[in-house]
C-alpha cells in the first residue's frame, strides 16, 4: 500500500525530529497534503495508526491540513482554484495552465510535544 510507505516516512522524521529535542513524546504529527500528491488521506490516516505501533510516535495523533490547488493564470496573471483537479484552468477566463502553485504538498510543518 502506497500509503503505508509515507505513512513510514513521516513516523521516521517526526522521531528524528522528536529525538533532536530530547527524549520528548509526540502527542501530534502536522501535515500539509495538496491533492495533487496522490495520497488518499483516510488511507494515510489509517496508515498511520498501524504503523506508529510500536515506533516512538504510538498513540500519537495525524492531523492533516488539506490545501488546495492553485494555478497561475497567464492571462490573468493571478492565482486562481481550478475548477477540479482534473481542469487544470482558470475559472474566470478559462486559460489551461500548467503553472501549478500549490497542490503537491506532503510535508511535516509541526510536532506537538506532550509535556
Ligand atoms: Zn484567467
Amino acid at each position: 500500500m502506497h500509503e503505508l510507505s509515507i505513512a513510514l516516512s513521516i513516523i521516521e522524521g517526526a522521531s528524528s525530529e522528536a529525538s533532536r529535542h530530547g527524549d520528548v513524546k509526540v502527542s501530534a504529527v502536522h501535515l500539509k497534503l495538496g491533492p495533487l500528491s496522490g495520497v488518499v488521506k483516510d488511507a494515510l490516516l489509517f496508515s498511520f495508526e498501524l504503523a506508529c505501533e510500536e515506533t516512538a510516535l504510538e498513540g500519537s495523533r495525524l492531523v492533516i491540513e488539506e490545501v488546495p490547488v492553485l494555478v497561475f493564470c497567464p492571462n490573468c496573471k493571478m492565482e486562481r482554484t481550478p475548477p477540479s483537479i482534473q481542469q487544470m484552468c482558470c475559472p474566470v477566463c478559462g486559460e489551461w495552465t500548467p503553472q501549478v502553485v500549490q497542490g503537491h504538498e506532503l510535508e511535516l510543518v509541526a510536532l506537538e510535544i506532550c509535556e
